[in-house]
């Protein structure tokens, strides 16, 4: 046996690592109190031993689940590190679901406290008779700003329960194999599904999502997240920027392009992440103002796939650097990233900027293959696509509450995750997704992907956003519907449009219609609601049909 130390990997010892080595570091936060707050790591690590302690006098016992329904700030930060870290099990909610989901979340995580930021209290007063497990209310705010009425039984104030501890609290040892938070899918199709991760799964994807080849984050950085801390837990950087010791700032509830912009220049942010829809309002903004970014270089880019040509225009027009990422609830999230090699860099610029497209190779940790419907392994011809199976340190092999296995065989090997995703990958191991399996166009026997012909409407200068669904077609079974939102004062005629397709996509592959439309659904994440709008088309005639 080896004769090294076994120290568990353990979530606490990020915040103790910031606290220690980047003790003075800042962390800024834009409240929903309206204003800037701003403290450093010592602080949010002091802080986060105060709250363990609260939440231990509140009668709280290990595994008993956190709930948040919060915006990115310092407090749910501390709130990461303070349930987590006292082996409670940090539950982190998006505010923009259904009530009705909301609520069965909760009620299925069984979450015995529940903190929600100051502008959400409507929403919890709502939703409070049906929260049957919560027995304590935490208002994520000080004295001064606690509402003077409210329906909550015994509403308790987050900074005065702090306060009111001395902060004696040492960070407690045990199993890192211990759950520290769970998040749940979207849902889109049927109940979410829970993901309960690990300390040592988080530490490991800690390590591997700061990597070089990764996103590449340091001490030199000013990282603002923009994916939400309800997003897969803001893909990580919570516990990143604690392992590594930069600046962090959080923006509050307001992620329109101005607010971001101003945050952008203000705090000198270098590097930032988030679904494409967030880039569109900044893009807008910045150009609609002709106005540069003065330190913004990078930003990790997935959660749907980045249209090229936004990355292009962040790239030439604003020296921003595009990590197009893919990633799921169900992985933590990172599962690949597109970095260039040596070798790829010498290849011309067009052949680079058609790999950097791509959802890019796995991250060490993370194994992945693409099977056919039988789970025989495809090749990695960049041609053949088939579904995406993973497995992983960072790879649920379970949903919580779940007694059968979500895993599958690949080649009779049993132990991979199908992601529902379909994809192909390249000798050089990049991998590009296709689509998601259930958004793929079966057009006679032959798949489309949406992906693919949204990226070509996207490159067209008139249109705003745009969304591919299957419509039905009583000869080709589906054939492809563009739904497209116009930029403001263009005059993109269908015709117009369609004509952008020839020569850059098959000619049987066209879209058959353009409906231009006012708004485009999103989910509460931020991506296209592919389901709602074939809904909404589900009776809708293509020409000829
Ligand atoms: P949900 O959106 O259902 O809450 P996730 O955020 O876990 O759940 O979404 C994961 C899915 O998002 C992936 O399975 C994939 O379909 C899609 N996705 C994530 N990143 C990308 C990307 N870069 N390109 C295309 N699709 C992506």
């Amino acid at each position: 046996m080896g004769q090294m130390m076994a120290m568990p990997l353990l979530i606490s010892s990020l915040i103790k690592h910031a606290a220690r080595h980047a003790g003075e570091t800042e962390i800024v936060s834009k409240r929903v109190e309206g204003d800037i707050h701003r403290y450093t790591w010592a602080s949010a690590e002091r802080r986060s031993r105060q709250l363990a302690q609260a939440l231990a006098r509140l009668g709280c016992e290990p595994g008993d689940r956190v709930a948040t329904l919060a915006w990115n700030g310092y407090r749910h930060l501390e709130i990461y590190y303070g349930s987590s870290g006292s082996q409670l099990v940090c539950h982190t909610i998006n505010p923009r679901l259904f009530p009705e989901q909301i609520a069965w979340i909760a009620n299925d995580a069984q979450d015995r406290i529940l903190c929600f930021d100051l502008n959400l209290l409507p929403l919890v007063e709502k939703l409070a008779p049906e929260l049957s497990s919560v027995q304590h209310f935490i208002a994520m705010t000080d004295r001064a700003h606690m509402p003077a009425q409210t329906s909550l039984p015994g509403l308790l104030c987050y900074d005065e329960l702090l306060d009111a501890e001395d902060a004696a609290y040492v960070w407690p040892e045990f199993d890192e194999n211990t759950a520290c938070s769970i998040c749940y899918t979207s849902g889109t199709t049927g109940h979410p599904k829970g993901a309960v991760y690990s300390h040592r799964s988080t530490l490991l994807h800690t390590y591997a999502s700061a990597l070089p080849d990764a996103l590449d984050c340091s001490a030199r950085d000013v990282i603002l997240p923009v994916v939400p801390m309800f997003h897969v837990n803001a893909w990580g950087l919570p516990y990143s920027c604690a392992l590594i010791g930069c600046k962090l700032v959080l923006p509050g509830p307001h992620l329109d392009g101005k607010s971001l912009y101003e945050l952008f220049e203000s705090e000198k942010v270098s590097f930032s992440a988030g679904v494409p829809t967030v880039w569109l309002g900044l893009l807008n903004y910045v150009k609609a103002n002709a106005l540069k970014f003065s330190t913004f270089k990078r930003t990790v880019i997935g959660g749907s796939a980045c249209p090229p040509a936004m990355m292009k225009t962040l790239q030439d027009d604003y020296g921003v650097e595009v990590i197009h990422a893919w990633g799921m609830t169900e992985l933590s999230p990172i599962g690949t990233l597109a970095k260039l090699t040596t070798r790829q860099l010498e290849l011309p610029k067009d052949k680079q900027q058609r790999l950097l497209e791509k959802q890019g190779k796995v991250v060490y940790g993370i194994d992945m293959a693409i099977a056919d419907d039988q789970g025989r392994a495809l090749p990695w011809d960049g041609v053949a696509f088939g579904n995406l199976l993973v497995r992983g340190q960072w790879v649920i092999n379970q949903y919580y509450g779940q007694t059968t296995s979500p895993l599958v065989t690949l080649d009779g090997e049993p132990g991979w995750f199908p992601t529902g995703d379909v994809a192909t990958i390249d000798p050089d191991g990049f991998m590009q997704i296709t689509d998601r399996s259930k958004d793929v166009i079966k057009s006679g026997g032959e798949w489309i992907s949406s992906i693919e012909l949204e990226n070509v409407a996207m490159a067209h200068p008139d249109v705003a956003e745009a969304a591919v669904i299957a419509c039905v077609h009583p000869k080709w079974d589906e054939r492809p519907l563009l739904v497209v939102i116009k930029k403001a004062g263009t005059e993109l005629t269908r015709e117009g449009l369609l004509a952008f397709f020839d020569g850059r996509i098959p000619k049987w592959q066209v879209p058959d219609d353009v409906v231009f439309v006012n708004e485009i659904p999103h989910t509460a994440t931020g991506k296209i609601q592919k389901l709602a709008l074939r809904q909404q088309f589900k009776d809708y005639r293509l020409p000829g049909v």
